[in-house]
Order: C-alpha cells, then sequence, then structure tokens
C-alpha cells in the first residue's frame, strides 16, 4: 500500500457507482493505470474539473491491494480546452488517447509515450489539418512500441523503390522481390512523408505539406501495423472521427 505524486493525463473517464468515476490515467513514472475518484459526482467535489479526459494534472494517487488505484487529489495544469471545443480536433485527440490505452501494459513505465502524447496534444490545438498531425502521432508511437517502418530500402534485398508495402512483413519491398499478394502500392511522396515524421515528429510540422491522398496512404501503411502492434483494427474514436469527415 503506498502513496505517491505524479504528472498524469485523463485519458478516459466514466460513471462508476453511485457517485464515483472510474479514470484512465497516462501517468508519467507508472505508465497507464485505472483510478477511482471517490464521490466526484457530488456538486461540491473539487476534483471533479480535474478528472474530465484530455486533463493533464498532477495527482496525488493510493496503491492498495486491488489492481484500482485510489485519486486522492488532483491539481490541473492544462485542460486542453481548445481541443474539447472542437468536435474534429477533440475526436482526433480521443483517437490518441485510445491508440495510447489500447497499446499499453498497466502498471508499467512509459515516458516517450507520456511525452509523445503531450506534445500530440499540443500540436493538435494549433494543427489545421489534424490528420496530418494523426499520421505522424501514429507512426512514431509506432516506433516506440517497437514497430517502427524500414522506410529506406527493400526489407528482403535491400534495394531501392519504386516499393509495394508488405503487410506479412510490415515492411517495404521493391517490385524485383516477390510481396504477398495483400501487397499495396506506396508512392515515393508517401514514404518521405513517412521519414520526414519519424525524424522530426512534431517539430515545424505546420510546414510539411500532406494532401488528403497522402494522408490516406500513409493511413493505410499505419493501419496494418497498429493492427499488429496493438491487435486490433476497430476503434471507436476512429470510426467517430471518420463519421466527421465523411464528405467533406
Ligand atoms: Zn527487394
Amino acid at each position: 500500500m503506498a502513496e505517491w505524486k505524479d504528472y498524469g493525463l485523463v485519458l478516459r473517464s466514466r460513471e462508476y457507482r453511485e457517485a464515483d468515476r472510474l479514470v484512465t490515467l497516462l501517468t508519467r513514472k507508472r505508465g497507464l493505470l485505472t483510478g477511482v475518484a471517490r464521490g466526484v459526482r457530488k456538486v461540491q467535489s473539487k476534483l471533479a474539473a480535474r478528472v474530465e479526459p484530455l486533463t493533464l494534472g498532477y495527482y496525488q494517487l493510493h496503491q492498495g491491494r486491488s489492481s484500482l488505484a485510489t485519486l486522492l487529489q488532483g491539481e490541473a495544469l492544462n485542460h486542453h480546452r481548445k481541443l474539447c471545443s472542437n468536435p474534429l480536433l477533440l475526436a482526433h485527440a480521443q483517437y490518441f488517447c485510445e491508440l495510447c490505452e489500447s497499446s499499453l501494459p498497466e502498471h508499467e513505465p512509459a515516458v516517450p509515450v507520456f511525452s509523445l502524447l503531450l506534445q500530440a496534444l499540443t500540436t493538435l490545438e494549433a494543427e489545421t489539418q489534424p490528420a496530418r498531425a494523426a499520421r505522424c502521432f501514429e507512426l512514431n508511437l509506432l516506433s516506440l512500441l517497437g514497430y517502427r517502418p524500414v522506410l529506406d530500402a527493400c526489407l528482403f534485398c535491400r534495394g531501392p523503390g519504386p516499393y509495394r508495402f508488405d503487410p506479412p512483413s510490415g515492411g517495404l519491398v521493391c517490385s524485383r522481390c516477390a510481396a504477398s499478394a495483400e501487397a499495396f502500392a506506396v508512392s515515393g511522396a508517401a514514404v518521405a512523408v513517412m521519414k520526414r515524421f519519424l525524424e522530426l515528429g512534431f517539430y515545424r510540422l505546420s510546414v510539411c505539406r500532406v494532401p488528403a491522398v497522402l494522408s490516406g496512404e500513409i493511413h493505410r501503411v499505419s493501419r496494418v501495423l497498429i493492427a499488429k502492434a496493438v491487435g486490433k483494427t476497430r476503434f471507436k474514436s476512429l470510426e467517430v472521427l471518420h463519421s466527421l469527415t465523411e464528405g467533406h
């Protein structure tokens, strides 16, 4: 049984018992965890606003014998209000959170993922093309999870492009090497943008041109790798996101 303080970002929060909330937090030191915030649905609760989704806070937690931690107190540092007031940005932010929750084990330190997610949310707040930030986030998260695609040569012969992306091997394959039947073409422009995302992350992302067609090509690749890394392809937040962007 122990108490500790830690920075954490609220990935998700849902009603629990009569007056509590179950809060999924990505903390800096202890990674992903679920905590109970007691009494936060009562009118006078001070903690209530500090356990809203996308809040970055400094929390005091207690870990008892159960796998659930208890959130004792919190100080909100950033509510990411700009994201909460724009449905499209909010849907992207929720997708980033769902990807983290789905891909990380509980109670294991994940400092690089924590930093990446905070950077992604900050970038998203000023982003005019949220799809670009989403592709950049996906690839960098995949890299941290150990699924960084090799993009500078054919996976089999190390030769140059043009390339196809081969889902079973999770890499680029040149036209001379035999790829599987599921392999699909990836343009040189898409490869160049993916390399840029992996080398520079969110640094000066606003000057990186990523038209919708390129974003679509890159998403096809990242979806395959996410399925390998996370073990699933359906994300509730991604469905919400698609329902918002369809027809635009
Ligand atoms: Zn080859």
